[in-house]
């Protein structure tokens, strides 16, 4: 239990004397507070921004994100399914304000790592002592044949949500009783990996309930998945004979799709379905690339301890832009590893040398309304990279009263990990 008591003379003075130790050992600090600017105000960046003036309030902090308005994916599969709203997904920007947080609405559109500056797009240059670059995911449209983002206003993704999840809802809406729904997977790495699989459960639920003669169609470059018996258990016991999932091996990697006519050409067969939703590869957000943080792969290189740039000196990355090794892009991985980057960035402003994370991560998966399943794990810096050091994974065999159980602490999770960020 953590227990708060008033700080003492002597704790005022040990205070004073690590200051004053950091402003030695840091020219900015003798020169005036240092200035941190985070790119994307995601999950990530929101929760390094706030954690970097709670651990030092006089840190000048600096938020670009050209949106009003965030949009969270986590969740996003229950309004695709009809089971919630988006405004339920929307979040402002005003209480990180409210902690003395400076918010440029505006993208970033330029990093020049010379001169340590920003550029926004109306022009305006924003100087810093460090950089953090958090801005998710960019699809890469150049990736399977006639997919661009033309086609997807026709082939959603919804991969990042918004619009693009409110489209597929409607075109599940509209669609009639009997018809397919094909979902085109890509190969790892991807953003969420077992999300895909949760889009098809609840999709599934959807047309159980309003076209029961419809079916839907995974179809998969990859063989195996996070979470595979969890989810195959459920679909038998929730929805047989619905789900198909045609893996790598079995011919099930997407090579090219026709948006005019709805087709999709596979290793092994050609399918024509009422509604695709393809998730293309993806890579790190533009910003990075532009920054020049992200290396061939299009996805940012990190030391795993302080998140730093293995490109860019004084640019730290996180979230689902990095390369963080076995933890898996998602929104409780972005937002512990801003919380973790926030810090080893005031130890290295204050000349100390940063402590190795302890990433905590928790994926739930909700498969129908109160059915829902989870891993955890704990991630840590080994050889250079994120090793998963513990996982715990909820039991293949469980009772209803379990999955239930789950259900509610996925929602819990979400109210946390969005109140903590944006609340
Ligand atoms: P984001 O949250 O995407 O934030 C990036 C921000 O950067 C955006 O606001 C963007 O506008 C901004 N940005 C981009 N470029 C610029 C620029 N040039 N200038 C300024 N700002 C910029 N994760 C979980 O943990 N649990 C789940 O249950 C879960 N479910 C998911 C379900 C789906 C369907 C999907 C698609 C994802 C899910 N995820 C889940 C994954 C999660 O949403 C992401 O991993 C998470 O959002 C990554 O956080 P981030 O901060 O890296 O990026």
């Amino acid at each position: 239990m953590a227990v708060t008591r008033r700080p003492t003379r002597r704790d005022v003075v040990r205070g004073a004397a690590v200051i004053a130790a950091a402003a030695l050992a840091c020219p900015s600090f003798a020169q005036g507070s240092p200035r941190v600017v985070v790119i994307g105000g995601g999950f990530g960046g929101a929760a390094c921004a706030r954690t970097l003036r709670r651990l030092d309030a006089r840190l000048q902090v600096t938020l670009i994100e050209p949106n009003r308005t965030f949009t969270a994916c986590p969740f996003s599969n229950e309004v695709i399914a009809g089971l919630r709203d988006l405004a339920a997904q929307q979040f402002g920007y005003d209480r990180i304000a409210a902690d003395g947080i400076a918010i440029a609405a505006q993208a970033a559109t330029k990093v020049d790592a010379r001169a340590r500056t920003v550029s926004l797009a109306d022009g305006t240059k924003l100087p810093y002592d460090r950089l953090v670059l958090a801005p998710g995911i960019e699809m890469r449209f150049d990736a399977l044949p006639g997919y661009d983002e033309a086609a997807s206003t026709r082939m959603p993704h919804a991969w990042k949500a918004g619009e693009q999840t409110l489209l597929l809802r409607k075109q599940l809406e509209a669609m009639d009783d009997g018809g397919l729904v094909v979902i085109a997977v890509p190969a790892a790495p991807l953003r969420c990996p077992p999300a895909p699989y949760e889009r098809a459960s609840l999709i599934a639920h959807y047309l159980k309930t309003r076209k029961p003669r419809s079916k839907v169609l995974v179809l998969d470059a990859k063989d195996s998945y996070s979470q595979q018996k969890l989810f195959e258990n459920s679909w038998k016991e929730l929805y047989p004979g619905m789900i198909e999932r045609i893996g790598l091996s079995q011919g099930g990697r997407v090579t090219s799709v026709d948006p005019a006519t709805n087709a999709i050409v596979t290793d092994f067969g050609n399918y024509t379905a009422a509604v695709v939703n393809v998730i293309p590869p993806q890579k790190a957000g533009r910003i990075a690339e532009i920054a020049g943080a992200a290396d061939h792969t299009g996805w940012c290189p990190i030391d795993p301890v302080s998140f730093a740039s293995k490109l860019v000196p004084d640019v730290h990355i996180i979230g689902d832009a990095c390369i963080a090794g076995g933890i898996p892009k998602s929104a409780s991985a972005a937002s512990a590893q801003g919380k973790a980057c926030a810090a080893a960035i005031v130890n290295s402003l204050a000349g100390r040398t940063p402590d190795a994370p302890r990433l905590d991560g928790a994926c739930y998966n909700t498969v129908a309304p109160g059915y829902a399943f989870s891993l955890r794990g704990i991630y840590q810096p080994k050889q250079d990279q994120y090793a998963e050091t513990e996982v715990t994974t909820s039991p293949v065999e469980a009772s209803r009263e379990a999955r239930q159980r789950e259900a509610a602490q996925a929602l819990e999770w979400f109210k946390t990990i969005t109140v903590d960020a944006f609340g």
